[in-house]
């Protein structure tokens, strides 16, 4: 493109809330075979608030006991599903305990000594990564799994206690986005580290076959290593995200755009921002890149 013509495009562009950071990425991204999308925080609010409690019978601990808990544990953490807990806690009027130093494992979940007990709180391969067996758990997780809650396991002193849910919305621009990147000729697919029933529970709210467009339990470290699997077929691939796990998989893409709501390290690592966090952004600026490019010829 020449300077001139990729400037009439970031103008355009502005007016949308779209910046593109180069022409590069103008000239690139409405030719993109596959446009990924992390889940929480892209496709959903990124505000999760827990929906679930099933209590373990022979852990003998109530709801509240099991809850402050995890309040406990999580006080320390950043990520989305530790807010969802703390405010459970404080709804619920629960004193928390102050919890001793918290080690997180990214991808897995996080632990603390609460009361001089120590609190495992995170996914199911979590557990199985402490040895602890999730199988008279399978009813109840599909159960959340059919909700599009995720799964969040607590053990207690090394014994499964409970299984708490946590729900994400829909942000409402999520589903129209899918159905216009479809209808521009693009594959859509969804690349996150939530467990797999409840990621293709939202990939059906959205519109994405669940089956075959869904890349789910990906650890943080490993969501690049998709994009290159993607590209070695062949595949031009943009990636929008949010957060700082998405980071890597941005700079990995052919595009990478982020939502101006998410993380500076996104932002300063994607090719094109979207102002805002609504999702239609993106088929915005791919019908931006194909005008703009009609323009230039
Ligand atoms: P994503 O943001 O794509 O869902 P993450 O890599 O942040 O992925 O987390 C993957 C999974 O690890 C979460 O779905 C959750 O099950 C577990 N996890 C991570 N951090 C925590 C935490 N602080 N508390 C509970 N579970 C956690
Ligand atoms: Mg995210």
């Amino acid at each position: 493109a020449t300077p001139v013509s990729v400037m009439v495009g970031s103008g355009k562009a502005a007016e949308l809330g779209v910046l593109f950071k180069g022409g590069r990425a103008l000239e690139d991204l409405h030719r993109s075979d596959v446009v990924a999308l992390d889940k929480t925080g892209t496709l959903t609010v990124g505000k999760p608030s827990l929906t679930a409690l099933h209590l373990s019978p022979t852990a003998g601990l109530s709801e509240e006991q099991l809850l402050s808990l995890v309040a406990a544990a999580e006080a320390g953490s950043e990520h989305p599903i530790a807010h969802a807990m703390m405010n459970a806690a404080q709804e619920r009027g629960l004193s928390v305990p102050a919890a001793g130093k918290l080690d997180t494992e990214a991808g897995y979940g996080i632990h603390a000594e609460v009361d001089g007990q120590t609190v495992h709180v995170g996914a199911e391969r979590y557990m199985a990564r402490l040895g602890l067996d999730t199988a008279v758990w399978a009813e109840a997780l599909a159960e959340l799994g059919a909700q599009a809650a995720t799964p969040v396991f607590v053990a207690v002193g090394g014994e499964v206690a409970g299984l708490l849910g946590v729900s994400d919305p829909l942000k409402p621009g999520s589903r129209e986005a899918v159905a216009e990147l479809h209808r521009r000729g693009h594959r859509v697919m969804m690349i996150t580290g939530d467990s797999r029933a409840t990621a293709q529970a939202v990939a059906a709210q959205v519109g994405l076959d669940p089956d075959t467009e869904v890349r789910a339990e990906v650890l943080p470290g490993d969501k690049a290593a998709v994009i290159e699997e993607l590209q070695a077929q062949g595949l031009k691939v943009a990636m929008v995200g949010d957060g700082i796990n998405d980071a890597p998989a941005l700079a990995r893409a052919d595009v990478g755009l982020a939502l101006g709501t998410g993380t500076d390290v996104a932002a300063q690592t994607a090719d094109v921002l979207l102002m805002s966090g609504d999702l239609r952004g993106v088929p915005n600026a791919a019908a931006l890149s194909a005008a703009t490019l009609r323009n230039i010829r």
